[in-house]
C-alpha cells in the first residue's frame, strides 16, 4: 500500500515529511496517483513514502515545506499543463530531480522534457514498477552529476577570471602591467585614429626611488609604490588608462588631454598633491616623479610614443628646474647627448679625466681672506667640454656621485698644496655635495680621511649642500652636518632662492653660510622685489649667525647692490671665472696689491 499518500486534500492539511525519504507526485487522476505510488512502494520495498498533490499551484507549496527526493510530474494538471511546468519548477528548485509522466496522446517528446529541465521521462502506458524506480534513481543521479558539472564550470570560470587578472595586472599596485598596457594602448590608438583624436602618453618615474629602497628597505619601497599608484588613480578620469610598466615607472595613456594646454593643469594638480609628501612608516618623505609627455599622432605608433615620452621623462629628470617635460626634437637631441654623457662618465672617472676649477669667493670686508669654490670639470675627447650642470644631475642618484666627490676632494687637496707652494694660504675651499651624499653615513668620514694625508685640515673645508632635489631625510642630514661641523668643516646651503630651497631649512639645518642663487642677484639693482628678498633673507640669516654669499655677480652694479643689501661674500664672473689653481692664486695676489 501507499505510505502517506495524500489525495484530494489541500496541501495545508498535510503533515509534511521531514528529511526522511519521500517523493512528491503531482497527479490529478486519483487512480493514476494510487497506481504509481503503489509502484514506487513496491519497487523500493516501502522504504520511501509518497506525497501526492493534484494541482500545479500546490507543488511549490509542498516543495517549500517538505524535503523530497524527487518530483514525479504529470505534465497535464488541471490548473496548468504543458512543458512550461517543468521549466518553471526546474528554475525555482534547481536541486530537485524531476521525472515527467505523460499519456500516449500527449505530443511532448523526451527531448522536450529534458531540455526543459526534467532529468527523465516516462510514458504512463508503459511504466512498470521497475522502470519507474530506475527512472527515479536515474533522475537523482543525473541531477547530482548536473550539479557537480555546474559547480566545476563555475569554478573554472572563476579561475579563468583570476588567471586573466593575474596575467594583466601588477600584484603590488593592482594597476595594469606592461603586457596589458601594450594591448590597451594599441586599442586607444586605433580608436583615436578612427575618430581623428590626439592621445597623450604621460611617463612617470619616481625620483630617488632606488635610494629609498636601499636606505629604508623593500617594504618601504613597496609601500611608496602603492601610495603613488593610489594618488595617480585618484587624479585621473575613468577613461584614462594607467599602468605600472617597470619598477618605479608608471604611464597614463589618454585621449581626454588633447594638447599641452590640457596636460599642464593636470600635471600642476599632481605636483601639488606630491607637495604633501608620503607617510612611509615613521618617515614622511617628499618624493616627486619626473614626468615625460608625448603625443600621438606626432609619434605615429605606440613604440615611438613610449620612446618619446620616456625620452622627455629622462630630460625632466636631469633638468634642475623642472619635473615635467614635453617631447620635442630638441629634447631628443639632448637625450642622445645625455645618454652619451652617462655612458662615458664612468670611464672618465676611472681614467682621471675629471678635474676641478676654482672660483674665488670674495669677502666684502677683507682683501686678505682667501676662499675658493671647487667646481668639477670634465674634458672629454669624445664630447668636448661637459658642464657639471649636465653630468651632475645624471649621476645624482648613483654611486658615481661619490666617486666624483672623491675625485674633486683629491683635486682640492692637490690645489691646496700648489697654492701653498706659490705662497698663497687658502682659508677655505668649498666642495659641492648633495643631500643624498650627506645622509649616507660613510660619505663624510671618507671625505675627512681623504684630506687627512694632505696639508689641509677640516677647518679649510666647506661643504656646499645643493637642494637640487628635495632634502628627504633632514634628520640624517642634520646629524652628519653636526658631525662635520664639530671637526671644523663649514656648511653652506647653495643656490638658495631656487629649486627646493625652503626657509625651514635655514632654521633646521646647522649652517655657517647661505649662498643666494644667481637668479636673485641677476640685475638686482633694477629689481625691487629681489632687493626686498635679498635684504630680508640676509637680515634673517645674520640673526641666525649665518653669513651670506651673493652668487653670480657679473656687473659692478650687482656688486654694489649686493654689498648695500648686506651680503658678506661675493662670487661671480666679475671677480673671476672658475679657473685652474695657478690663475686663482694670481687673482688673490693681485687683489692684495
Ligand atoms: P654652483 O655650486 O652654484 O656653482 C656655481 C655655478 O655658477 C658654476 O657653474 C659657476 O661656473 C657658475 N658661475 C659662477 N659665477 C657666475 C657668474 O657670474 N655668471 C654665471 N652665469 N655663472 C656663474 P658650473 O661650474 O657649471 O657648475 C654648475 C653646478 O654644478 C654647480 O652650481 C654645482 O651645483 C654643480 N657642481 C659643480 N661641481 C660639482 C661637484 O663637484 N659636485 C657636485 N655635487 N656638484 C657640482
Ligand atoms: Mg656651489
Ligand atoms: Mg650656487
Amino acid at each position: 500500500m501507499v505510505q502517506s499518500a495524500v489525495q484530494d486534500r489541500s496541501v495545508q492539511e498535510i503533515v509534511y515529511p521531514d528529511s526522511r525519504q519521500c517523493f512528491l507526485m503531482a497527479e490529478d487522476d486519483p487512480a493514476d496517483a494510487e497506481l504509481f505510488s503503489g509502484m514506487l512502494s513496491q519497487a523500493f520495498d516501502n522504504r520511501y513514502s509518497v506525497m501526492c498533490v493534484d494541482r500545479f499551484e500546490k507543488i511549490a507549496d509542498a516543495l517549500d515545506r517538505g524535503s523530497f527526493q524527487a518530483l514525479i510530474l504529470d505534465m497535464n494538471l488541471p490548473d496548468r499543463s504543458g512543458i512550461e511546468n517543468v521549466h518553471t519548477i526546474g528554475q525555482q528548485y534547481p536541486h530537485l530531480p524531476i521525472v515527467v509522466l505523460t499519456g500516449d496522446d500527449e505530443s511532448y517528446s523526451a527531448i522536450d522534457s529534458l531540455q526543459s529541465g526534467a532529468q527523465d521521462y516516462l510514458s504512463k502506458n508503459t511504466v512498470t514498477p521497475e522502470t519507474l524506480a530506475r527512472s527515479v534513481e536515474f533522475a537523482k543521479e543525473r541531477k547530482l552529476v548536473e550539479k557537480r558539472l555546474k559547480q566545476a564550470l563555475e569554478d573554472a570560470a572563476f579561475r579563468n577570471v583570476q588567471l586573466e587578472a593575474q596575467a594583466n595586472h601588477d600584484p603590488l599596485t593592482g594597476l595594469a602591467n606592461r603586457a596589458y598596457f601594450q594591448d590597451a594602448a594599441e586599442r586607444v590608438l586605433l580608436r583615436a585614429k578612427r575618430k581623428d583624436l590626439r592621445v597623450a602618453l604621460l611617463y612617470f618615474d619616481l625620483n630617488g626611488f632606488k635610494k629609498i629602497n636601499d636606505s629604508y628597505g623593500h617594504a618601504v619601497g613597496d609601500d611608496l609604490l602603492q601610495q603613488f599608484a593610489e594618488r595617480l588613480k585618484s587624479a585621473v578620469r575613468d577613461a584614462d588608462f594607467i599602468a605600472r610598466i617597470g619598477g618605479d615607472e608608471f604611464v597614463i595613456i589618454t585621449d581626454t588631454m588633447q594638447d599641452k594646454e590640457e596636460v599642464y593643469p593636470f600635471i600642476r594638480r599632481l605636483q601639488r598633491q606630491f607637495e604633501t609628501g608620503f607617510q612611509l612608516g615613521a618617515h614622511r618623505l617628499r618624493i616627486h616623479p619626473s614626468i615625460g609627455v608625448a603625443f600621438y599622432p606626432d609619434a605615429e605608433d605606440l613604440d615611438l610614443l613610449v620612446k618619446q615620452a620616456d625620452c622627455a621623462m629622462y630630460q625632466a629628470k636631469t633638468s634642475s628646474d623642472t619635473t615635467a617635460c614635453f617631447y620635442s626634437e630638441h629634447v631628443e637631441l639632448q637625450y642622445t647627448r645625455l645618454q652619451k654623457v652617462e655612458q662615458n662618465l664612468r670611464d672618465a672617472i676611472r681614467n682621471n679625466e675629471l678635474s676641478a676649477a676654482f672660483q674665488p669667493i670674495v669677502s666684502v670686508t677683507s682683501s686678505k681672506e682667501v676662499q675658493l669654490e671647487a667646481l668639477a670639470r670634465w674634458h672629454s675627447d669624445l664630447l668636448d667640454e661637459v658642464s657639471p650642470s649636465e653630468f651632475i644631475p645624471i649621476v645624482e642618484n648613483s654611486s658615481l656621485l661619490n666617486d666624483i666627490a672623491h675625485s674633486v676632494v683629491g683635486n682640492v687637496a692637490e690645489m691646496y698644496r700648489t697654492a701653498l707652494d706659490r705662497g698663497l694660504s687658502v682659508d677655505r675651499v668649498a666642495v659641492n655635495v648633495s643631500a643624498q651624499q650627506l645622509s649616507s653615513a660613510n660619505f663624510c668620514q671618507s671625505i675627512l680621511e681623504a684630506i687627512q694625508d694632505s696639508d689641509m685640515s677640516p677647518e679649510n673645508l666647506t661643504l656646499e649642500l645643493t637642494e637640487r632635489q628635495s632634502i628627504d631625510n633632514i634628520r640624517t642630514c642634520q646629524s652628519q652636518m653636526e658631525f662635520m661641523r664639530m671637526r671644523g668643516v663649514h656648511i653652506a646651503l647653495d643656490d638658495f632662492g631656487s629649486g627646493f630651497s625652503s626657509i625651514g631649512h635655514l632654521l633646521e639645518l646647522p649652517l655657517d653660510l647661505l649662498k643666494l642663487d644667481r637668479t636673485l642677484i641677476h640685475k638686482v639693482e633694477d629689481n625691487v622685489r629681489n632687493q626686498a628678498l635679498v635684504a630680508g633673507i640676509t637680515e634673517m640669516a645674520h640673526r641666525l649667525g649665518i653669513k651670506v654669499i651673493a652668487e653670480g655677480i657679473e656687473t659692478e652694479a650687482e656688486m654694489r647692490q649686493s654689498i648695500d643689501l648686506g651680503c658678506d661674500y661675493m662670487q661671480g664672473f666679475l671677480f673671476s671665472k672658475p679657473v685652474p689653481v695657478n690663475e686663482a692664486a694670481l687673482y688673490y695676489e693681485m687683489r692684495r696689491h
